[in-house]
């Protein structure tokens, strides 16, 4: 582990003591595996299970959609893997409600998901399905007619193989702009996830939501995450990934 990460991990650990929070907050993650590993940015199914428990035993709930101020977890996983799908016993067992945001133009794909999968996914009543836009580019950088194309045909493909309306959508590499928030509210996704730290009802526009990775974080990194301890990366992040 570099210099940089090390302080990282302390100042997370430090700010987790120091703002032990119960707020709601949304955590995701892009795959899990247990034996074969379809991309590198994959969480063991060990490692996902010790974070199932962690946030069981910390007194959080695990719902699909939050609704109270504190004391709710929602799950997701961006990009729609082939592992999640292999892997979907350990969901049905721990009974744990996850939304995947999914790249329509990745189904299919070596590593993701067939569009068969996806509906047998969607028929899951653990499983809600949004949308991850049609082919995972830098949303700040498109036109408004090409960035139109991308929301809406997502959307559309989407809409299609689940025969329900997606109203949800995340921003690829958490990239977003205020235009992509209005051309994304104007299509019809309600709630749009961005991959800014920090509490559930502190939302960066209305419509916009904050989330945390936590894909590789270690069991200590992780308590300390649930409790607020990443929210002081909010400013780097902004910064980051945010175009005005
Ligand atoms: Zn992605």
């Amino acid at each position: 582990m570099g210099i940089a990460n090390k302080i990282k991990n302390s100042l997370i650990y430090i700010f987790g003591m120091i703002y032990n929070s119960r707020n709601s907050k949304c955590i995701f993650y892009h795959d899990i595996h247990s034996d074969s590993c379809f991309t590198n940015m994959s969480t063991s199914s060990d490692l996902f299970e010790k974070h199932i428990s962690i946030i069981r035993k910390s007194g959080f709930e695990i719902v699909s959609e939050i609704t109270k101020e504190k004391g709710q977890i929602s799950i997701s996983f961006d990009d729609g893997f082939k592992g999640f799908y292999e892997n979907i016993e350990v969901i049905n067992r721990l009974k744990i409600p996850i939304t995947i945001f999914v790249v329509s133009s990745y189904l299919g794909e070596e590593n993701f998901i067939t569009k068969a999968q996806l509906k047998e996914l969607h028929n899951n009543p653990l499983i809600t399905i949004q949308s991850h836009t049609h082919t995972h580019p830098d949303l700040t950088l498109l036109s408004s007619e090409k960035l139109e194309e991308e929301l809406r045909k997502s959307k559309q493909i989407l809409d299609e193989i689940c025969g329900v309306e997606i109203n949800s959508i995340c921003f690829p590499k958490g990239l977003f702009s205020k235009k992509v928030v209005e051309i994304a509210t104007k299509i019809g996704y309600i709630s749009q996830y961005s991959t800014l730290p920090g509490n559930y009802y502190n939302e960066v526009f209305p419509t916009v939501k904050r989330r945390s990775l936590v894909q590789f974080s270690s069991e200590k990194e992780f308590c300390s995450i649930l409790k607020g301890g990443d929210h002081f990366l909010n400013y780097w992040y902004t910064k980051k990934h945010f175009s005005r």
